[in-house]
């Protein structure tokens, strides 16, 4: 009834209207790390790090987290007790946290990619040798809720990469530790955690202190200190991304169960205020029937009013004319998260350029992909699809190439090289190149 309807705040478009793409944009628009009073905090907080160590490291820790600790050795936990926690679960949740992590890396397993060489015609040969980092480090937020599924999702590529060292921090506001996050890392091969946070934990990670050491990528979501100090030391470290709230968009033919698609933007929605949830349907009534499950289901939900504020705030309920412009709005948009929550997915998945994820048919929750399907669920959002791609093994290791040439390749490419190389008069190029042509 309408009544009902009237409970629901969410924005309803039709591509039709005059007005859709502006209303398109504004709704998509999101502005990245962009505070100046953050900026100036983090740039502070960096500085100190860098000059002094782990003193300051324990200093902001203590103000920043609520803690009493006197010493680094207080915020620093070893194997022995991540395995502590890992063997004190309940064995349900053991076996969920294995299930997921033996998944994880066996999706992992199959990214890993190879060195390749061929040998030319005179007995040169050219390749590319992949190696991994030699240590890595992983941010796992822990402000306002502990997420082991990220150390599963962050841990596993570097691990299965080959990276020699991974070290992990994690914050422990007011001094509580997440079990279930100790033994998540200690299932994906993490080697050392500290119990730090915010930008001096990536400072520390980025510069190295006496206790924690510099390590050469820095990965891993967090909040706007966070990301704000990841932009800033990028350069002396490799980052992975900067990540905007999370997204979703499921396109339906019709023939999904409302109320599963309910809970679907739901699952996006009570990430945060701004995360997205956008649902695209040529089937008209099919969009009110979710609209109804929407607002009959949101009150059940343990964190309504955080999904209540993200839907108004940033959620749609779009109606396309039919699947064609279905797909001009997937690849417009270039969703973190894509449902194609329909019969044949696979007819539409050919013409879809830009998405993080792709979850096909209508049993796929997001959730499983969040959880333990195995893909990582570390994904490119607020469009960046357009030119990146889900967190994986080859953020762990980098190319480099390789040439030996053979005499006589040498002498053929010398000739070629000679030219070019007085062509940008750099002489001595030229003559290094000249010493190998045989006549
Ligand atoms: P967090 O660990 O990112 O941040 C907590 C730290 O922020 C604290 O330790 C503190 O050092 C610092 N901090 C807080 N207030 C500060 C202040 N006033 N001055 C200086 N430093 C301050 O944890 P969080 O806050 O819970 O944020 C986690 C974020 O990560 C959320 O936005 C969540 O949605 C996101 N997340 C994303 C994914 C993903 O895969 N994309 C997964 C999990 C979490």
């Amino acid at each position: 009834s309408d009544t009902l309807f009237e409970s629901v705040d969410i924005a309803r478009l039709s591509t039709e209207a005059a007005d859709f793409e502006t209303r398109l944009d504004a709704l998509l628009a999101w502005e990245g790390v962009s505070d100046t009073n953050v900026q100036a905090r983090v740039e502070e907080i960096i500085s100190a790090v860098k000059e002094r160590g782990d003193e300051a490291l324990v200093e902001c820790s203590n103000r920043f987290d609520r803690l009493t600790a006197a010493s680094m050795s207080e915020l620093t936990l070893d194997a022995g007790r991540l395995e502590q926690a890992f063997r004190g679960l309940s064995e349900e949740q053991r076996d969920a946290l294995a299930q997921a992590a033996e998944r994880i890396r066996l999706y992992h397993e199959r990214q890993k990619p190879t060195s390749w060489s061929y040998t030319e015609a005179d007995g040169s040969v050219l390749g590319q040798q992949v190696t991994p980092l030699d240590r890595a480090g992983i941010y796992v937020p822990g402000g306002k809720a502990a997420y082991p599924s990220s150390v599963l999702m962050n841990a596993i590529p570097a691990h299965v990469a080959g990276v020699r060292e991974i070290v992990m921090v994690v914050p422990t506001p007011d001094g509580v530790l997440n079990e279930l996050v100790l033994a998540a890392a200690h299932l994906a091969g993490v080697d050392r955690v500290f119990t730090i946070g915010g930008a001096q934990a990536i400072a520390a990670m980025a510069y190295g202190t006496a206790s924690v050491p510099r390590v050469d990528k820095i990965v891993g979501p967090g909040n706007i200190y966070v990301a704000t100090a990841k932009r800033a030391v990028f350069g002396q470290v490799g980052i992975d991304m900067i990540a905007g709230p999370s997204e979703i968009l499921v396109v339906s033919d019709g023939g999904t169960d409302p109320e599963w698609l309910a809970m679907d933007l739901f699952s996006q929605a009570e990430h945060d205020e701004d995360a997205q949830a956008l649902l695209v349907s040529w089937d008209e009534s099919h969009l009110a029937e979710v609209e109804a499950a929407i607002a009959r289901l949101l009150p059940t939900l343990e964190r309504h009013e955080i999904v209540r504020q993200s839907l108004a705030r940033r959620g749609a309920l779009i109606l396309c004319r039919d699947r064609d412009e279905a797909v001009t709005l997937i690849n417009r948009i270039a969703p973190e998260h894509l449902e194609l929550s329909m019969a044949d997915p696979e007819t539409l998945l050919p013409q879809v350029r830009h998405a993080g994820a792709i979850f096909m048919g209508r049993y796929t929750a997001e959730a499983l992909g969040d959880y333990c399907a195995g893909p990582n669920h570390v994904l490119p959002t607020s469009g960046t699809a357009r030119f990146s791609s889900p967190l994986g093994v080859y953020d762990f290791q980098k190319r480099s190439s390789i040439i030996h040439c053979s005499e006589s390749g040498a002498s053929t490419l010398g000739r070629v090289a000679s030219v070019l190389a007085r062509g940008e008069s750099l002489t001595a190029h030229a003559r290094s190149a000249e010493y190998r042509i045989k006549d």
